[in-house]
């Protein structure tokens, strides 16, 4: 398979970050950049990577096979379709967009010019997530019963274009739209009811943080929160499931299990507490659970790109696919109306 040729639109942080791995690839030649701010592509051309003078000029240079958009969420949806019309595939940056229509919009315009056309999911490839969804696969301590997913930071929301409503601000379409997706794949069933709320600590144009309740049709539930006014983290995931418990205190730390091997104590000895006594709360003995931690997970930076250079060989199908864009997608659009009017929105998502 040839190397294809890629142009990222963008030069700000997230289109540095695909500058670097592009670099380093071994599926995409970088061509260069383009970016609407001159001070960007001025930055670039100092580093040694061309930067195209307009956006027509990549649209219209032959050699590009594809792009990659990293550009505020707002402007997602006009780039796109005009790459795909004009020949090339797309690789955009996450939340692909900001409601489902536009969405339908981007997705008609693959299937028009037989362009392949993604989303960013790249926190797929996050060992602490892949921990959770092995662990769920494999079965080792049953069935799903609720998954939390957290992230916390405590420097607020950033004071760039992600705190300005227009442009798609938020922490729901920024962390919220990863983790949804996460959970989605760990409980891959549908979603019937949504429940959320946002706050706004440091900002009250868009939410900078939320609290996200998801109940599939088996009656399982994930739970998503974001802060970014959290002096203390909660843990990162914590997963109930039919035969055992798992947490992950921090993206850096590896995944504990405690798996139940005998429901059955022979004896429970009461545990005091402040200022009474306890059975039901008593902590298990080494001889009912085992208690362990999971290996990391390995992880490629490069597997995102591999599949899709893949898919547009044909030799492969996308592995973040649209059906599975749309359902995130929607999953927002119900978090927000859940939000936005205080109610439990019901679907079947
Ligand atoms: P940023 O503000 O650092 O950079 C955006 C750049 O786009 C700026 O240099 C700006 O001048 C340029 N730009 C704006 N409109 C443009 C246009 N029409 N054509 C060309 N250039 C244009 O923002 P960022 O943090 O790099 O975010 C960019 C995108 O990447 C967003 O969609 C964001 O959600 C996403 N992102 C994804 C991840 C991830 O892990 N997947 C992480 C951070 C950001």
């Amino acid at each position: 398979m040839s190397k294809k040729n890629l142009v990222v639109i963008g030069y700000g942080g997230m289109g540095g970050w695909h500058v670097q791995h592009a670099l380093d690839s071994d599926v995409v030649t970088l061509l260069g950049v383009y970016d609407i701010d001159p001070a960007r592509n001025a930055l670039a051309e100092s580093r040694g990577i061309h930067a195209y003078a307009t956006y027509d000029e990549v649209l219209a240079d032959d050699r590009v096979d594809m792009i990659t958009v990293a550009i505020p969420n707002d402007s997602h949806e006009a780039v796109c379709i005009r790459a795909m019309e004009a020949g090339k595939h797309v690789i955009c940056e996450k939340p692909v967009t900001l409601s489902c229509e536009s969405l339908q919009r981007m997705c008609e315009a693959s299937r028009r010019t037989g362009r392949v056309f993604s989303v960013h999911q790249n926190r797929r490839w996050d060992v602490d997530y892949l921990a959770m969804q092995q662990l769920a696969d494999s079965g080792e301590i049953g069935e799903v019963i609720r998954i939390e997913s957290r992230i916390h930071g405590s420097r607020g929301i950033p004071s760039d274009w992600r705190g300005i409503k227009k442009y798609g601000g938020g922490m729901l379409y920024d962390w919220g739209i990863h983790l949804i997706d996460q959970v989605m794949l760990v409980i891959p069933e549908p979603v019937v009811q949504v429940g959320c709320a946002f706050d706004h600590i440091t900002n009250k144009e868009v939410d900078d943080g939320f609290r996200l309740e998801l109940t599939f049709a088996s009656g399982k539930t994930a739970y998503v929160e974001v802060g970014t006014y959290n002096f203390i983290a909660m843990p990162r995931f914590y997963m109930r499931a039919q035969k055992g418990t798992a947490l992950i205190t921090d993206w850096r730390e590896p995944c504990q299990v405690v798996k139940c091997k005998y429901w059955h104590e022979s004896e429970v000895l009461p545990v005091e507490t402040a200022a009474g006594l306890t059975k039901t709360m008593a902590p298990r003995d080494e001889v009912t659970t085992d208690t362990y931690r999971l290996e990391r997970p390995t992880s490629d930076v490069h597997t995102y790109y591999r599949n899709f250079t893949a898919a547009m060989d044909g030799t492969a199908t996308q592995l973040v696919t649209h059906p599975q864009m749309m359902r995130v997608l929607q999953v927002i659009e119900a978090a927000f109306d859940a939000a936005e009017n205080n109610r439990i929105v019901t679907c079947h998502i």
